[in-house]
């Protein structure tokens, strides 16, 4: 079947509806989406989305963007990270507008707490920077963002699997997706294509992503030529559920809470005398992972890893039963333990993605690392690379992520359709796609060869040597096993041979997202020669400014990956080492 619109956005979550509301008042917009549009990952965000509205204490944009810039150590573009934490302020008052049920204070204001890396004055101490509803934030913005789309008239193509975009040189002109429910496949035309298909954490083995987070879209642009940029930074959370990697927000720590170790020592105060608990990300995880390593972890055993306390006990009732209700739940559910009696066994988990596709601020998507662009190709959310995070994203700044840059994108991308000209796409250009799914479905069920294996290969061997700590031998390892098993891809077939609902077909179809982004992480893990951020290597424990300030592109060749570079702006704040 074939359609026709002037905007089509690829992902339901935070990042696609606004761009979606945006786009639909001035073309005619459509959302497609593999997963029902409010199971999308941003629905399981909990702890907030950062804006300097200084309702709680003193704040400014100008403090948000430095963080942002220091937390990212220092390969973060630093006028997006301005835009981004100026536009922040506004973006939260127009989500409350829209109806966000944020907390409030006792005087009515939108309530705001602390969370990692976020500071005042420069980093003298932890600021009240996180806007939240209880710890369902992300919920609340999905439900938000998707009644304001219905309100105004946005189609949505429920479980559609987009699996092909069709790009002709820099133009890009359509997609193909699956229909999840007949198994038809259907072409898209658009004048416009945003992408916002959200994270690839389940390249790991322990993560907090949804099942559904295996990055489609930047695996089909990578497929189709489209450089990504640092992919080989892939945040670890301080505190995923042990064994499981379900997450307990940072807002826990946000609140209170604190880590400790085997014999009750709040270890933070060695790593990070002045924000303790709330240093950001990347360094809580080492610090995390150098405790267990060097024994002070508790003892895990045959089916779950070393871990540490994250002890809540002292926060109360009442906090727990307000502002982290949903946490409480989980604990309870998951490791039968109630939060305000005893501490959670927690470990890092596997993330975010702060790589994706590389864009402006209007969410273009780039075609190489100097100033070429893809006309009508746009990016926004986790799967794009902005770059506002650098080499390690801040808590909170991905919300605000989805909302500031959503929203650009979809206004840029609205203003472009009302001068393009809708494209036309030959009946062969859909072929590709459809052929590879006609031989999947009809290749001979190869019984030897299961998609679940080389799945489960895949994620033990990222988690094991592409995970928090990284050396040169290890990545080299991975990057061969990983080249094995995508060999081995080629000879998986469904089991599956219906129509309807043929989860098995599209499983197959995300495991070679999912093993091709491995593959670009590890080969850009390989590639750089220092520590950064959430790349930590053994063999090379210093960030190397002279060397290594950029950022990596990485281009998917047909015998492997081939790694370039591209300019990071350093405009505002020069590079400095990182104290917290
Ligand atoms: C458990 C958890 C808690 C978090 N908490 C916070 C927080 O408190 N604050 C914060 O700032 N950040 C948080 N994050 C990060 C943040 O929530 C995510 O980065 C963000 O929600 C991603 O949003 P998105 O719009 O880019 O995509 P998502 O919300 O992930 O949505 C992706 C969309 O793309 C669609 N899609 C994907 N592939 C295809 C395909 N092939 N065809 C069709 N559709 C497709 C999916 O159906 C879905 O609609 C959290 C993340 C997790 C996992």
């Amino acid at each position: 079947m074939f359609h026709e619109y002037d905007v089509l956005v690829v992902g339901a979550g935070g990042a696609g509806l606004y761009a979606a509301l945006e786009a639909g008042t001035k073309g005619k917009t459509a959302v497609l989406s593999k997963v029902y549009t409010v199971r999308s990952h941003t629905g399981a965000a909990q702890g907030g989305i950062s804006a300097a509205l200084g309702n709680v204490e003193e704040d400014k944009p100008e403090w948000h963007a430095y963080d942002t810039i220091k937390g990212g150590d220092y390969l973060v573009d630093q006028a997006a990270a301005v835009t981004m934490a100026r536009e922040a302020v506004q973006a939260v008052y127009d989500l409350e507008n829209k109806g966000l049920p944020f907390s409030r204070t006792p005087e009515g204001r939108i309530a705001q707490r602390r969370f990692g890396g976020h500071t005042r004055s420069f980093g003298q101490a932890a600021v009240k920077r996180s806007c939240y509803a209880a710890d369902r934030t992300g919920h609340m913005i999905l439900q938000t963002l998707y009644q304001q789309c219905v309100k105004n008239e946005v189609a949505f193509f429920d479980e559609f699997q987009i699996v092909d975009i069709i790009l002709d040189g820099l133009r890009c002109k359509g997609l193909v997706a699956v229909e999840l429910s007949t198994g038809e496949i259907h072409t898209f035309k658009a004048k416009a294509i945003l992408l916002a298909s959200g994270g690839f954490g389940r390249i790991y083995k322990i993560t907090s992503n949804a099942y559904a987070s295996t990055g489609d879209g930047p695996a089909i642009l990578a497929r189709r030529g489209v450089p990504l940029e640092d992919m080989e930074f892939f945040q670890f959370h301080p505190t995923g559920i042990v064994g499981l990697g379900i997450l307990i927000s940072e807002a826990v720590r946000g609140e209170g809470g604190i880590l400790r170790n085997s014999s009750g020592e709040r270890f933070m105060e060695r790593y990070a005398p002045t924000l303790l608990d709330l240093a950001p990300r990347d360094l809580a995880s080492r610090a995390m992972m150098t405790e267990i390593l060097q024994g002070r972890g508790i003892r895990g055993d045959a089916r779950i890893d070393d871990y540490l306390y994250l002890d809540a006990t002292h926060l109360g009732r009442e906090t727990l039963r307000t502002r982290l209700p949903d946490i409480s739940t989980f604990s309870k559910t998951y490791l039968d333990i109630d939060p305000a009696e005893k501490p959670m066994p927690v470990h890092p988990t596997a993330h975010y993605a702060m790589g994706g596709i590389p864009t402006d601020v209007q969410g273009r998507v780039r075609a190489d690392g100097k100033d070429s662009f893809y006309q009508g190709l746009y990016a926004a959310g986790e799967c794009a690379c902005v770059s506002v995070h650098g080499a390690n994203r801040l808590g909170t700044n991905s919300l605000l992520d989805l909302i500031v840059f959503g929203r650009r994108a979809g206004l840029h991308a609205a203003d472009y359709v009302k001068q393009a000209d809708m494209p036309r796409i030959a009946a062969d250009e859909s072929d590709p796609a459809r052929e590879m799914i006609v031989a999947l479905r009809d290749k001979p069920g190869n019984h030897e060869v299961r998609a679940w294996e080389i799945r489960e290969k895949m994620q033990s061997l990222m988690t094991a040597k592409v995970g928090v700590f990284r050396t040169e031998n290890q990545m080299s390892a991975a990057v061969e096993e990983l080249q094995a098993l995508r060999q081995q891809y080629r000879e998986v077939g469904v089991m599956d041979r219906g129509a309807a609902f043929n989860t098995d077909l599209l499983e197959v179809l995300e495991l070679q997202n999912t093993l091709d982004l491995a593959l670009i992480t590890a080969e850009s893990a390989r590639n750089r020669q220092e520590s950064r951020g959430a790349h930590a290597r053994e063999d090379y424990p210093d960030r190397d400014d002279k060397n290594w300030l950029r950022h990596s592109l990485a281009y998917l060749e047909k015998d492997g990956v081939r790694m370039d570079s591209m300019a990071v702006d350093t405009s505002r704040w020069p590079p400095k080492a990182r104290q917290y």
